[in-house]
Formats: structure tokens, sequence, C-alpha cells
């Protein structure tokens, strides 16, 4: 019997894993991909504070690093925030993916790549890692989190700026955003959305977006689809022997559907919480420290992206048009990338508050 079994090999899985085996337990990870680290779904943008926690030095996944944002609004007005330090890097996910698998072996980690998860499988305590798949969630009765469906394609643009990272709202993308990503020479090019469907939105923005039309594409490289997380944690990530972590456990950001960082920092604590329940503590400690470090930020995430989801276009272009001259949004470039609750209450407590009654009201008569 397995003391402990991780159900993928995603960051959030070899990162409990690593905890785990460090904590002292024997830890088997099942990967049903032959390899580590592809497909590659993610389009790898980071906080440097969040990689820098994980792996410490991290220059060898590093493709790109981000020195201004552009956000558009609805009607195409473009602000562009320029950040003073480096905060944001895209990483090669492949990479960053195959570095933790690395610590996980050292640290003693079994790795069973091309393995499906089998019910059959046994063990003391089960790790369900499986990002947004949710077979391993049903098979054992946990809760599915809140994810909605994106396209993302790689392009080749004349164009090309290699530390700007673009944020495009609006009905390009319903309920959520486009997005433009440098990756060393090439952008990675996305959309998320509540409606619709994004390879369609996708061709849509390419084509018919001015703001993009401008980088002047020379050729499509390929294309990749997968789901973002965005309804924050799933009520009870704990059940019986069982934990669920990363995307599965729906800890990515409700705002943006970031989960490389934040994934990984809480699966840390599932890892050690795993180990320990196999020395007779309860798992449900994982609940328990999450929570205290995690759950307000997650909270007041969840609370803006229902806002946001629920703004009409006006709404949007006027609140946009008002942080931008109130100096708001330049402020906003020191925010904390990952734990976005003090910057949600700072706008909270200013003038822009009016701007998310309407939408609130609204958010009651979502499905
Ligand atoms: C389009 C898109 C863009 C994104 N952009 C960003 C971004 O810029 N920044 C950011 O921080 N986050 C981003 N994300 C989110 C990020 O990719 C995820 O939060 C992160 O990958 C979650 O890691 P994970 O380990 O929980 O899951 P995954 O990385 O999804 O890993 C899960 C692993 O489990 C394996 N698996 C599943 N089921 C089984 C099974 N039954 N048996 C065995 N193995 C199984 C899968 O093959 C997979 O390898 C993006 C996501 C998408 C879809």
């Amino acid at each position: 019997m397995r003391e402990i079994l991780v159900v993928g090999g995603g960051p959030s899985g070899l990162t409990a894993a690593t905890e785990a085996a460090l904590a002292g337990a024997e830890v088997t990870v099942v990967e049903e991909d032959k390899e580590i680290g592809r497909p590659d779904h993610c389009a790898g943008l980071v906080s440097r504070e969040g990689l820098q926690k994980i792996l410490g030095g991290y220059e060898c996944v590093l493709l790109s690093r981000i020195r201004r944002v552009r956000v558009f609004s609805p009607r195409g007005r473009m602000y562009e925030i320029t950040t003073s330090d480096e905060k944001a890097a895209v990483i090669d996910r492949e990479k960053f993916d195959k570095e933790l698998m690395k610590r996980a072996e050292r640290a003693g980690v079994e790795i069973l790549t091309g393995t499906l998860y089998d019910p059959s499988m046994n063990f003391k305590v089960i790790i369900n890692a499986e990002g947004t798949k949710s077979r391993v969630a049903q098979s054992i009765g946990l809760e599915v989190p809140r994810s909605i469906p994106a396209a993302q394609v790689d392009v080749e643009v004349k164009n090309f700026e290699d530390d700007v990272v673009e944020i495009y709202t609006g009905g390009w993308a319903p309920g959520f955003f486009a997005w433009t990503v440098p990756r060393r020479d090439h952008l990675r090019v996305g959309l998320a959305a509540g409606r619709g469907l994004p390879k369609e939105l996708l061709n849509k923005f390419m084509e018919k977006n001015e703001g993009f039309a401008n980088k002047l594409v020379t050729r499509v490289l390929r294309e990749l689809y997968g789901k973002v997380v965005v309804g924050g944690p799933i009520k009870a990530t704990v059940k019986g022997k069982a934990v669920s972590v990363g995307d599965a456990g729906g800890f990515a950001k409700p705002t943006t559907g970031g989960g490389v960082i934040l994934g990984c920092l809480t699966a840390k604590l599932a890892g050690v919480a795993a180990a320990g329940a196999i020395k007779g503590s309860s798992l449900s400690e994982f609940e328990r420290r999450w929570k205290a470090l995690y759950w307000r930020d997650f909270e007041r995430m969840r609370l803006a992206a229902k806002i946001f989801r629920n703004m009409r276009e006006e709404e949007l272009e006027r609140a946009m048009a008002e942080a931008y001259s109130g100096g708001l949004l330049d402020k906003l470039a020191g925010y904390d990338m990952d734990l976005q609750g003090s910057v949600i209450a700072k706008i909270a407590r200013s003038r822009l508050v009016r701007y998310a009654v309407l939408p609130l009201l609204r958010s009651l008569f979502e499905e």
C-alpha cells in the first residue's frame, strides 16, 4: 500500500509530493501524460516574488521580464501602466514543471508518467492534483471547482515588444478578458469566456480588434486549449483521506485564473498535512492552515471577479477612465500580484466603489 498517492504531475501535485516526502512520507505521483510539463496550456505569467518563494533561483525558467501592462477598455481606449520594479515574468511552463519534477525526485518521490489514476490503487492518503479534469474528484466525491473554457494561439508578429502584457476587456471575451503575453520572440494571445466559444471569439478578436491588428501577425505557430479556474477554492478541500490541491481545489485567482503561484504555495501546506496524517494527525489541518493564510484574499478576489463579470461595458469604460485620471491605475502597479485582497480593499475605499453597486445587484440574478 502506498502511503501517499498524488494524482497529477503538474506544479501543484509535484510541490505537494515534494513537501510530503521531505516531511518523511513515501510518495508516488501518477501522471497520465508521457512527459512532465507537456502539453503546456498556460500563458505562464507569474509574479517574480511568487517564483522566488517556490523555486528560489529561477533564471533557468524565464522567457520574458514584464515592465509594462496595457489595459484596453471595451471601446478600445488604451491605458499603459509601467511597473517600476520587475514585478512579473513569463515562464516556460515545461521547464518550470520539469524543475519541480527534479526537486521531487531528489526528495525521494516516485513519479510514474504515462499512468492514469485507477480507483483500485491502494493508498493511505490521496492528493488530488488532477487540474481541471474532474475525473478523480467525481470518483471520490470531492467538489469540482468552477472553470471556464479558454483558447490561445502562439503567433509571430512584426511589431513585437518583449516586455508588455496586454489585457483587452469588453465583448471580445464575455465575462472575462483577452490577453497577449510575450514569450521571448513571439506572442501568446488568448482569451477565456463565460459565454460563447473561445476559439471563435479568439479568431474574431484577432481579425477585428484594432489594437491587436496593429501588431501584424506574420505566422501562426500553434493552438492551445484549456480551462481557467475562476470560482475560487471549493467549499471542502478535504474529505476523509482525500485532499484537493491546485486547480483541482480551486486555488487559482478568481480575478485572472492565474493558479501557478497560489496553487504551489497552498499545495506545500497540503503536502505537509498529508505527511502529518500518515503519522496520525488530521488531514483537515490543511484546510485550517490555508484558510488562515489565504481565505480573506480569495474571498475578496471572488467578490471583485463577480463585480467585473456583471459590469456593463459603459460602466467599465467610465470606471477605467476615472481610475486612470485619478492616478489609481498607476498606484496599482505596486500591488501584490498574488494576494490581491489589499488592492481590492484599496479600490473599495476609493470613489470607484460606486461602480460596484449595480453589478453586485445584478449578480444576485446570476446562476
Ligand atoms: C489558457 C490558460 C492560461 C493560463 N495562464 C496562466 C498564467 O498566465 N499564470 C498562471 O499563474 N496560471 C495560468 N493558468 C492556470 C495554470 O495553468 C494552472 O493554475 C496550473 O497549471 C495549475 O496547476 P495544477 O498542478 O493544479 O494542474 P495542471 O497543471 O493542470 O496539472 C494537472 C496534471 O494532472 C494530470 N492528470 C489529470 N487527471 C489525471 C489522472 N486521472 N491520472 C493521472 N494524471 C492526471 C494532467 O495530465 C496534468 O498533468 C492558465 C490556464 C489556462 C487554461
